[in-house]
């Protein structure tokens, strides 16, 4: 699933090989993929790209004043082709939902794996107009957001940390991947309570939100599109990596799992050795 950095390289990207060109034609392939009717999705059609940017795991490109936004959900990700085959795709079965068009013939696909159909398309005037981007929590690699900022937000919140931190109305962009890989950087059980957390917890989770997320930033610059994902997957130190051994401390790294997701950590590093409760675990165990 596509979080911040990768959403943050997209965009680099984007900037690199798509502003200045106008868009010729977008097909929609999953009709449903697309939110919004007014502006209708042509109205896009001969208007340029000037500037492509993020709001947590949004992208957004401001195409000549209209505000073309997807959110990649889970299993969507952006194609980029140098050249797209002029005929319209066929709909029906498959990844593809929507093919942008360039003036020189190149553009990308949003594709999305699996039978979940969740990518989403909007086409609006503001960026503010998505209801996803208006309930958005600070960004954490904006310079606003400091140690304080995070206090303030965790202040209170009798709420397991992990869900906090992919709680995108709190802070924008982290999602299930990056909150296992902040945690264990910062050497947290993710079912630590927020209010409870100390102000040494507070900075060290501070430091490990922006360390984390910038260095995944980082380690994907330059690299095209169709690369992000390998460099993400190869990135990651626990999250999807249950029974290999933790990079830091050579504990196996256990797993949670839950009703449609798992969350992974390193009981060392992060539990003080105790493995955590896997509720699904123990009942299937009973
Ligand atoms: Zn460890």
């Amino acid at each position: 699933m596509p979080e911040l950095p990768e959403v943050e390289s997209l965009a680099a990207f984007l900037r690199e090989n798509a502003i200045g060109r106008a868009i010729a034609r977008v097909d929609v392939v999953a009709i449903s993929c697309l939110k919004t009717y007014d502006p209708p999705i042509t109205a896009l059609s001969g208007l340029s790209i000037t500037d492509v940017t993020r709001y947590g795991k949004f992208l957004d490109l401001d195409v000549d004043g209209l505000h073309l936004i997807v959110h990649l959900s889970r299993a969507g990700w952006l194609r980029w082709k140098d050249k797209l085959p002029a005929a319209p795709p066929r709909p029906g079965k498959g990844p593809l939902a929507m093919r942008v068009h360039l003036d020189d013939e190149s553009g990308f696909d949003l594709t999305e794996a699996g039978t979940q159909k969740r990518l989403a398309v909007y086409v609006v005037r503001d960026p503010q107009d998505v209801p996803g981007i208006r309930t958005l929590g600070p960004d954490p690699l904006r310079e606003e957001f400091d140690a304080e900022a995070l206090a303030s937000i965790l202040d209170g919140r009798r709420t397991q940390i992990k869900g906090v931190l992919r709680d995108q109305s709190v802070i924008a962009g982290i999602g299930n991947a990056y909150s296992d890989e902040v945690l264990h950087v910062a050497k947290m059980s993710p079912y630590k309570l927020a209010a409870s957390l100390t102000e040494e917890e507070i900075a060290t989770l501070y430091e490990a939100i922006v360390t984390t997320l910038g260095d995944a930033v980082e380690r994907s610059k330059g690299l095209a599109a169709k690369d992000l994902k390998g460099e993400k997957k190869s990135g990651l130190r626990v999250h999807g990596r249950a029974g290999e051994k933790c990079p830091v401390c050579g504990d196996t790294i256990r797993e949670v799992s839950f009703a449609d997701r798992a969350l992974q950590y390193c009981p060392t590093c992060q539990t003080g050795g105790k493995p955590l409760a896997d509720r699904r675990m123990s009942r299937l165990l009973k």
